[in-house]
């Protein structure tokens, strides 16, 4: 009986030739096992690939990605947004205080005025961190003008 062998598995004795034991069905054959271990391994790969090749990405994310993304956006902007905001929020302001008679057209003027610096300060403030103080200036005079005005209205 020289062309049978026993299963490494199950110890029965099968033909040499199997490729499977027909007792507990394991893969005998070493070829066959070798492709279907890699075909598991292929299934299990995150946890094996994220061991083995995780030291390049992570010596390759603090170089590429850390220093250059926070920069650009703090200093990316333009202050063209706050600044006009903040300058309409207090001319609207200052023509709300100011003594001399103002017609109702004026009024609606001014309304809409303040409104659009409120909307850049909204608009600066959303988009950029550049000029923050101004456009939050902007946004709190622009509402008290409008709110003013509008009571001025009345
Ligand atoms: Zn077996």
């Amino acid at each position: 009986m020289s062309n049978t062998k026993q299963c490494p598995y199950c110890a029965e004795e099968i033909l040499s030739e199997a490729k499977k034991c027909k007792y507990c069905h394991e893969t005998v054959d070493v070829a066959l096992r070798a492709a279907e271990e890699a075909h598991h391994m292929h299934d299990n790969q995150p946890t094996v690939y994220m061991n083995a090749g995780g030291a390049v990405p992570v010596r390759e994310t603090p170089q590429s990605n850390a220093p250059e993304q926070p920069p650009p956006v703090d200093e990316k902007g333009t202050y063209w947004l706050p600044i006009p905001s903040m300058v309409i929020g207090i001319l609207a302001l200052l023509t709300l205080f100011d003594d001399s008679p103002t017609d109702h057209d004026t009024m609606l003027g001014m309304i809409l005025i303040a409104i659009i610096g409120l909307v850049l300060g909204i608009i600066s403030l959303n988009k950029q961190r550049k000029g923050k103080g101004m456009a939050i200036a902007g946004i709190v005079l622009s509402v008290i003008a409008i709110l003013g005005w509008v009571g001025q209205l009345e």
